[in-house]
């Protein structure tokens, strides 16, 4: 049995083989350590009926344990240089694909429909380039595809303002962004040095699956811009805010008092201490006053 791309030895003759450095610019940080490794399998669940999507594969070191796991692999990798690293070691996996893409610029409904079938199921599990970890998430719940489980690493900042419950500093637009398509829980706590190199950050492994909106909306976006302009201002009361995106003519404050009292919130509180729910109802109720 040959020894794991990912096995800190390993990774290192690999890197120095070709040549290559970590790049700063695209987020590198290879996981050399087994046991989250198996802990990042396990989060996910992988059977070998399993289709994954993967997201920075980098030499493979994740990539061969989801091979393993997994019936299929389907990986977007934007640096050419380990494309062709994954050429050769992931050459023993007849089962893994990989697409030299940004993932932030291909159509995943579309490439995920062509790969697998448009009706086909996908896990989605990663080790995320932490410069671009939020848009990817939004990219990944906002696209239309077909996903039972996302288990992606990231700096642990991040995500405990995804797990964050209202009324405390992390809570923010991505809580209640992430709240309206996702239960999120933390699987995995991960040190800087399960890493080559070890990033400047702590980092954790988050387990998202999908849900269905308490109260889903039409226009998501929408709901989503009224949230960013509740929160433009943090340590502003929710009232200020809404003056600063709808304007303060007296008419609009009219309109904005019923659709307060509507929603039954408080114009005095701050946006932090407000739910998803909470924010859903004064949205509908912003939608009938016209605004
Ligand atoms: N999966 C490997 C591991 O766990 O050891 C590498 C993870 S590393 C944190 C992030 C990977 O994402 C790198 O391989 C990087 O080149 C790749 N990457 C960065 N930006 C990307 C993008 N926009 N699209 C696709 N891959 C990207």
């Amino acid at each position: 049995k040959s020894i794991k791309i990912a096995s800190p030895m390993r990774t290192q003759a690999i890197l120095n083989q070709y040549g290559l450095r970590a790049k700063k610019k695209f987020g590198q940080n290879f996981l050399t350590d087994a046991n989250i490794l198996t802990g990042i399998v396990a989060a996910a669940e992988l059977t070998k009926e399993d289709a994954v999507v993967e997201i920075g594969p980098g030499i493979g070191g994740l990539t061969e344990y989801l091979a393993q796991a997994a019936d299929q692999v389907f990986a977007f990798e934007i640096d050419p240089d380990m494309v062709k690293v994954l050429s050769e070691t992931l050459s023993p996996y007849d089962n893994v694909t990989i697409l030299n893409e940004d993932v932030l610029a291909v159509d995943l409904q579309a490439d995920l429909a062509k790969h697998f079938g448009a009706d086909r199921s996908v896990k989605v599990v990663a080790n995320l380039p932490y410069y671009i970890t939020t848009p990817i998430l939004l990219a990944l719940l906002q696209a239309k595809i077909n996903w039972t489980n996302l288990v992606v690493m990231m700096q642990k900042e991040v995500a405990d303002r995804l797990t964050a419950e209202p009324g405390t500093k992390e809570y923010g637009v991505l809580s209640i962004m992430l709240a309206y398509y996702a239960n999120v829980t933390t699987a995995l706590k991960v040190p800087r040095t399960a890493f080559n190199p070890a990033p400047n950050v702590d980092s954790a492994v988050v387990s998202l699956t999908p849900k269905q909106p308490d109260q889903p909306v039409e226009k998501p976006d929408q709901l989503f811009s009224l949230v960013k302009a509740a929160f433009a201002h943090r340590r502003k009361s929710l009232w200020n805010n809404l003056l600063q995106k709808f304007g303060k003519d007296e008419k609009i404050k009219e309109r904005l008092t019923r659709a307060l009292d509507q929603s039954k919130i408080e114009p005095g509180i701050r946006a932090e201490r407000l739910t998803l729910n909470q924010l859903t109802d004064l949205y509908l109720a912003l939608m009938e006053e016209n605004f």
